[in-house]
């Protein structure tokens, strides 16, 4: 049975090993977290004492972590996964980080003989446990035909897409998870603005879902509290997709955008939203959480 390396079983890690287990992949786990462990051991993982002994005699490695500085701390230096690994292993990065860190991994994998690739997911926590997940893959066409086979355990064979050369995985979902951030704040002010004159949520969510402001968070995310089953707004905004992740996604994105000269102004006023729900101690919930600060500042 080949065997998968999975490095970092948080909101994602975790359901993503359980469908690597549940297609046929052997898997060797390791977190810092021990509960999040403890979870992947229950579904048939087989826990190890460091990234570099779970990756020990994989067949891939796959890391799904919080940022840059933690992949890198996995990944490079004299304990680093690279440097323990036979030549050839195919490695893949889906944790969300800058596209900068994502081109330094691809050339420390280079000198290491590793083949790498930056592999970042869209779908959210319900895709991941489903098994749906988008996958934005970038590095070299040789990478991206050995990496489709494990990927499709995790996700939509139609959505694992080759984005293009080293670090353009990270630049597509700096990208996506602007537009994101956006659409998200931009439905829950109409949904507030319509409870605010009489409008049912529901109705109003199903109108807008039928019509031209049709978007994710309408269709899989529902903001208000009790529209759509399984939503974190319907779980008091427990995540899902921190608030904290998406502030710092965000902070990716203005990066690259002021580096590549493109004016992104509702990309950095969604940054100022995040930030100020940071700044109010909701790091930890969910990024729908924002229709909350609008119907209490508006007394919807
Ligand atoms: P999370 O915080 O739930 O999980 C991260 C896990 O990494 C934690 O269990 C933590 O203990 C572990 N970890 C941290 N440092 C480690 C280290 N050095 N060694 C081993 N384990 C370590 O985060 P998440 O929601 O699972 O997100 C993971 C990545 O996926 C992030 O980059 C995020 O931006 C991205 N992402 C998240 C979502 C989402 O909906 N949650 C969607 C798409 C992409």
């Amino acid at each position: 049975m080949p065997t998968v390396a999975f490095i970092g079983l948080g909101n994602m890690g975790g359901p993503m090993a359980k469908n690597l287990l549940n297609n046929g992949w052997a898997v060797t786990a390791f977190d810092l977290s021990e509960s999040a462990l403890s979870d992947a051991v229950g579904a048939g993982a087989v826990a190890a004492p460091s990234a570099t002994d779970a990756a020990s005699g994989a067949d891939v490695v796959f890391s799904m972590l919080p940022a840059g500085k933690h992949v890198k701390s996995v990944m490079l230096g004299d304990t680093g996964v690279f440097s323990h690994l036979p030549k050839g292993t195919l490695v893949l990065d889906a944790s969300t980080i800058d596209a900068a860190t994502a081109r330094e991994l691809h050339v420390a994998a280079r000198d290491s003989g590793i083949d790498f690739m930056d592999t970042p997911v869209s779908g959210g926590v319900a895709a991941a446990q489903a098994g749906t997940l988008a996958f934005m893959c970038g590095g070299t066409a040789e990478a991206f035909l050995r990496a489709k086979d494990v990927l499709k355990a995790m996700g939509n064979e139609e959505k694992i897409f080759h984005a293009g050369p080293d670090g353009a995985g990270q630049v597509a979902k700096a990208a996506n998870n602007m537009l994101l951030a956006i659409h998200m704040i931009g439905t829950c002010e109409a949904l507030a603005i319509g409870a605010a004159n009489g409008l049912d949520p529901s109705v109003q969510s199903a109108i807008m879902k039928a019509s031209s402001g049709n978007n994710w968070s309408l269709q899989v995310y529902n903001p208000w509290p009790g529209v759509m089953d399984g939503a974190p707004a319907g779980n008091d905004y427990k995540p899902g997709f921190m608030v904290d992740l998406m502030a710092k996604d965000l902070g990716l994105a203005i990066e690259l955008a002021e580096q590549s000269s493109v004016d992104a102004d509702f990309g950095r006023r969604a940054s100022e939203v995040y930030q100020s729900l940071q700044a109010a101690g909701l790091g930890r919930d969910d990024f729908s959480i924002v229709m909350q600060s609008l119907v209490k500042s508006d007394g919807a």
